[in-house]
């Protein structure tokens, strides 16, 4: 994987060459999913995380679909052990994690306006690494929000 943006840590650069080999490509939005992955483990603790489920609510469309992969590849939510649910939606992208018998939950949206701003650049034929490491180098702030409760 060609690195393309000396800022990103070299913790995210392993994820995502790990979820680019799972998922075939790199592209921001599989990035996207790392990053909830990423950030869902550095929230909680070991315990906490080995209960963890998920329940993806996007548009089951590529490019959006791929950030199912980034969750898939670095997490251990997948379909195959029933630990993550997908649910068709119109615009939105939100995973909403909980922890098996706790009514811990901890919600990741992602922000409509990075949405769309790809979804423009796409358009307009940015190259998907390039838009990939994009995303690798947002602010978390500017990327997701975070409901942890
Ligand atoms: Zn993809």
């Amino acid at each position: 994987m060609k690195r393309m943006d000396s800022k990103v840590s070299a913790d995210l650069i392993a994820l995502m060459e790990k979820a680019a080999e799972f998922h075939g490509h790199l592209g921001p939005f599989l990035v996207i999913g790392v990053r909830i992955g990423k950030t869902v483990k550095q929230i909680l603790n070991n315990e906490e995380y080995s209960k963890l489920q998920a329940t993806v609510k996007i548009p089951l469309l590529t490019p959006f679909s791929c950030v199912i992969d980034g969750i898939q590849a670095i997490t251990h939510c997948t379909v195959g052990n029933q630990k993550l649910r997908i649910e068709n939606s119109q615009k939105e992208i939100t995973v909403y994690f909980k922890l098996q018998n706790s009514d811990r939950t901890l919600n990741v949206s992602v922000n409509q306006k990075t949405i769309e701003d790809l979804m423009n650049k796409i358009s307009e034929g940015a190259p998907n690494e390039e838009l990939a490491w994009k995303i690798a180098n947002m602010p978390e702030n500017q990327l997701f929000t975070i409901e942890n409760q």
